[in-house]
């Protein structure tokens, strides 16, 4: 992964947290008015609550980093690669054991990510 592949992923990060902030924003804003208690006002700040909530999750904390990078391992016919590591953004580097399955993987950043299965 490049310097630039990084700042781009940065970014996308970035442009995700404003969508969050944005989104919860326009729920706070439509239920502090004094029409909040309309079915459809409700509806929005709900559906705009959601948005959130799901964008948060699925792009800002992915619930165990881990799986993340087990599925896309899984995914890969290759029996290597290098995927950006969820912890510090470095070099996370697998190799797939083509006789017993085994998977090894270890991040470049000392002390990070290293696995044995
Ligand atoms: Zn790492």
């Amino acid at each position: 992964m490049s310097a630039t592949d990084l700042s781009h992923a940065e970014a996308f990060k970035a442009g995700v947290r404003a969508m969050v902030d944005m989104a919860l924003i326009a729920a706070i804003t439509l239920e502090v008015r004094a029409d909040a208690g309309d079915v459809r006002q409700r509806a929005a700040v709900a559906a705009l609550q959601g948005l959130a909530e799901g964008a948060k999750a699925a792009f800002l904390d992915p619930p165990n980093p881990l799986i993340r990078i087990f599925k896309m391992i899984a995914e890969d016919p290759a029996s290597s690669g290098v995927l950006p590591c969820p912890t510090c953004a470095g070099r996370l580097v697998w190799v797939r054991d083509s006789f017993n399955g085994h998977l090894h993987g270890q991040c470049e950043t000392a002390g990070c990510f290293r696995w044995m299965q």
